[in-house]
Order: structure tokens, then C-alpha cells, then sequence
């Protein structure tokens, strides 16, 4: 046992960490392996469950999940599980050779290659379904590879989960977004059932005046490449989530002058808090209660905020009139929030609801039958656990549909 922490776990039996757990990881279980050394046992156990476990133990809030539960930190130091999953299941990963079923003759095209489409493909093809994964990017991984930046998460994983894909047979279309000329309805012809994880690629505009300007870019678009784009010297960020703090971070690296600039207070702000801390450990400055409401040719002109109680009692932000304050930049990376494309489904569009998301079946089914979601693209811009629990209930789905 190399990592001393395990001897700290009470191996509960009512784990307060796997309930929390979006994927309920049987924590307890998995530490009784490790203490007796059987590492191959325990990560088989956790690449079952989940097999992107070696990236959700880095890329997890775990203060939300299994730290903020552990039972232990009622009184004193949670047990970080997490370090000693990343140990298990990274040994796990980087060796395992998952086995394929008999082919079943059942036919399942996947579109997106991220956190859904491994998890699905890996999933459906061990259990001998003939798997096509089309994604409109040219390797594995989604956002795991085109948007959290390398200095949290190393595209090693994106490259391992790649190889797997491929010994079960899985086969992979690159370049083809499914949209009117490759079409959701020739999926389904081909296959006897279709699975949607496309994740939430649209960023939402921030709705001002010059926010058409050269000078302001998707932080969405910029962290898939940063090398290329010449951001100036001051750049300033607009969002309080996980894509804002990775685009701060990553223009900050690039030795940028970076702000952020956020409508609220730190303690709304949606990223992970251990980012946000990061990302002021990198350099980056964060001003709070500002709004931008005019984007000019080198500026932006921001707006104070306060928050105010509605009728209800729900505390709301509003912006304040006469206290326009110009600032300089040379880029505005604009991460206000995502949003999903509904173009993948062409013509053959499914019943929505009030939000404008598929309406699913326990199965995950939308009202076309045989067709599938999961992830972001069912759930909005949310997490890589997240994505994995929702595939699995498709994937559930997809057995049950097809017998
Ligand atoms: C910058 C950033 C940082 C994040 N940080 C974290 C984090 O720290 N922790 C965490 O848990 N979560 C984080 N998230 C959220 C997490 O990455 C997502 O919840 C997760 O990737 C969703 O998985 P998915 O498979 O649904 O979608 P995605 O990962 O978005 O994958 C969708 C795939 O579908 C492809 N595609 C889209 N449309 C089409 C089409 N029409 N035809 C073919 N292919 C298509 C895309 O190119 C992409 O490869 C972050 C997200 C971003 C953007």
C-alpha cells in the first residue's frame, strides 16, 4: 500500500462518499483492494463502474463529491480518494485490454468522440455491439482533448482511451459532422440505434453592442487552439465557469496581462473553487460585480453590479446605471456559458422541452425511436462524471430497445 491514506478510510458501510459520487464508486470496496495490493482487481473495478475513473479523480470538484462526504471530515481530514483512484486507475488504464463479446449482429452509431462517446463505445462494443463513432474532430477525447488544457489534464488519456477503442473494434469516422449533408437520418437507416453526445459547443453571446469586433474571441474556440491566436498583451475574460478559468489560465501562460470580470460574486461563480484558486496562484486578476455593456475598438466598458433580494427572496444581481468605467484590452475571451446545437438533428427534429433539450425516455430515448443522448447535450454544459452517468443510462437504454 503505497499511498498511506487508505489505512485512514473507515471502509463505511453506508459510504457517504459513494452516495455522493455521481457514479456511486464504491469507494470502500476499492480501498479494501488496495490495502490487500490487488490493484488489477481494484482498477477492473472502477473501469467498469467508470471507465473514464483515471480522469474524473483529476478533473473532479471533489469538495462536491467524495472529499466534501467523507465522513471523516466532520471532525478532522477527509480521506482524498482521489489520489489514490488516480494511482489504481491510471496502472489500470495504461495496461488493460478490455474483452469483446460475440458479435451480437446489433448495429449502434455513435456521434462525439468525448466523455459519451468513449464511455458508450467502450461499454457497447465489450458487449458485442458493432460500434461506429463519428465526430466532426480527427482524435478521441472532446472536450477532454480540445478544451481542458494540457497542464490539467494530460492527452496521454485521451490517447490510451483511443487504443482501447480500437483493440474492442470500434471503428472510428473522423472529420464528419452529422448536420444536413451527413445526415441523422442516414445514421439511422444504417444502424438499429443511434446515440447523441455532441456535447454544448455553442457559446452564448453576451448580447452588447461590439461584440462582433476582431478583438473579441470564443473562449471555447481559443482554448481548442491557443497557438494560434496573438491575443495582444492585456486580455480580459467574461465568465465565472470552468471555461473561463481554463481560458485565463491558458492566456495567463502565455504571458498575457489577464482579468476576469465577473457579474457576481467569487462564491457564485460556477467553476470548480480549486481552479479559481489556481488560476489566481497563475497571476490572473479577478474583478468581481462587473458587467460588460459595450465592447470598443481597444476597451470595454463595464458596468457595477449588486445583488438585491426579489419578491421571492431569491438573491439576484442587477446592473447599476452611471458607473461606466472604460477599461483597455487588446482580446475579450468570451465564456458566458454554453448551450447545445440542435443542427445534428436536421430535418428529423425531436419534441423539446420548455429549455430546448431533447425530451428523454428513462432510456435516455428522445421521441425518435432508436435515437438517443447523453452528456452535455442532454444535461447542458456540466461535467465529465456527470456525462459518464447519463451515457450509462443510455447505453442501458440502447440494450433494452434492441432486446
Ligand atoms: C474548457 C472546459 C473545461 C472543463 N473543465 C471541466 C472540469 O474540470 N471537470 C469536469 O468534470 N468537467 C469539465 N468540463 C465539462 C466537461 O468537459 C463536459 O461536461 C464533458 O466533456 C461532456 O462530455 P460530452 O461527451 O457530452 O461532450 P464533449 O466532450 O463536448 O464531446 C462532444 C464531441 O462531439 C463532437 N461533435 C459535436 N457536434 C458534432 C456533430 N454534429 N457531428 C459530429 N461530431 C460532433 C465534438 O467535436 C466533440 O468531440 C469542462 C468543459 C470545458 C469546455
Amino acid at each position: 500500500m503505497r499511498n498511506q491514506e487508505a489505512a485512514r478510510c473507515l471502509l463505511c458501510r453506508n459510504a457517504r462518499c459513494s452516495a455522493a459520487c455521481p457514479v456511486h464508486t464504491d469507494v470502500p470496496a476499492c480501498q479494501k483492494l488496495y490495502r490487500e495490493n490487488k490493484l488489477n482487481e481494484a482498477g477492473k473495478l472502477l473501469f467498469d463502474n467508470n471507465p473514464l475513473s483515471a480522469v474524473t479523480c483529476q478533473v473532479c470538484d471533489w469538495r462536491r463529491y467524495c472529499l466534501g462526504h467523507c465522513v471523516l471530515g466532520i471532525k478532522g481530514s477527509p480521506i482524498r480518494w482521489y489520489e489514490i483512484e488516480q494511482e489504481i486507475s491510471e496502472q489500470y488504464l495504461f495496461s488493460c485490454h478490455p474483452e469483446k463479446a460475440e458479435p451480437n449482429g446489433k448495429r449502434v452509431a455513435i456521434v462525439g468522440a468525448g466523455p459519451v462517446g468513449i464511455t458508450a463505445g467502450i461499454r457497447l462494443a465489450e458487449k458485442g455491439y458493432t460500434v461506429t463513432l463519428y465526430d466532426d474532430n480527427d482524435q478521441v477525447g472532446g472536450v477532454l482533448r480540445y478544451g481542458i488544457p494540457p497542464f490539467r489534464l494530460d492527452k496521454k488519456y485521451c490517447d490510451e482511451y483511443e487504443r482501447i477503442l480500437n483493440e474492442l473494434g470500434v471503428r472510428m469516422i473522423w472529420n464528419s459532422k452529422v448536420d444536413q449533408y451527413l445526415t441523422l437520418s442516414h445514421l439511422i437507416l444504417q444502424h438499429d440505434a443511434v446515440l447523441l453526445g455532441v456535447g454544448a459547443t455553442k457559446q452564448n453571446a453576451l448580447g452588447i453592442t461590439g461584440e462582433d469586433r476582431s478583438s473579441v474571441l470564443e473562449a471555447i474556440a481559443y482554448l481548442k487552439n491557443p497557438s494560434g491566436y496573438d491575443l495582444g498583451k492585456k486580455v480580459i475574460v467574461i465568465g465565472g465557469g470552468n471555461v473561463a478559468m481554463d481560458a485565463c489560465r491558458t492566456a495567463v501562460r502565455s504571458g498575457c496581462d489577464t482579468h476576469v470580470y465577473y457579474r457576481k460574486t467569487y462564491e457564485n461563480m460556477p467553476a470548480n473553487p480549486r481552479e479559481v484558486e489556481e488560476a489566481r496562484d497563475d497571476g490572473v486578476m479577478f474583478h468581481d460585480f462587473k458587467a460588460p455593456v459595450e465592447v470598443k475598438e481597444h476597451s470595454v466598458i463595464f458596468r457595477d453590479c449588486e445583488n438585491y433580494q426579489d419578491e421571492n427572496g431569491r438573491t439576484k444581481t442587477r446592473i447599476l446605471d452611471g458607473t461606466d468605467e472604460e477599461v483597455e484590452c487588446d482580446t475579450l475571451l468570451v465564456a458566458a456559458g454554453e448551450t447545445i446545437d440542435l443542427s445534428v438533428f436536421g430535418k428529423t427534429m425531436p419534441q423539446l422541452n420548455e429549455y430546448g433539450y431533447p425530451i428523454v425516455n428513462e432510456g435516455n430515448m428522445t421521441s425518435i425511436r432508436g435515437v438517443f443522448v447523453a452528456g452535455d447535450f442532454i444535461l447542458g454544459a456540466k461535467t465529465v462524471v456527470e456525462a459518464v452517468e447519463s451515457t450509462k443510462t443510455a447505453v442501458a437504454g440502447i440494450e433494452q430497445y434492441l432486446g
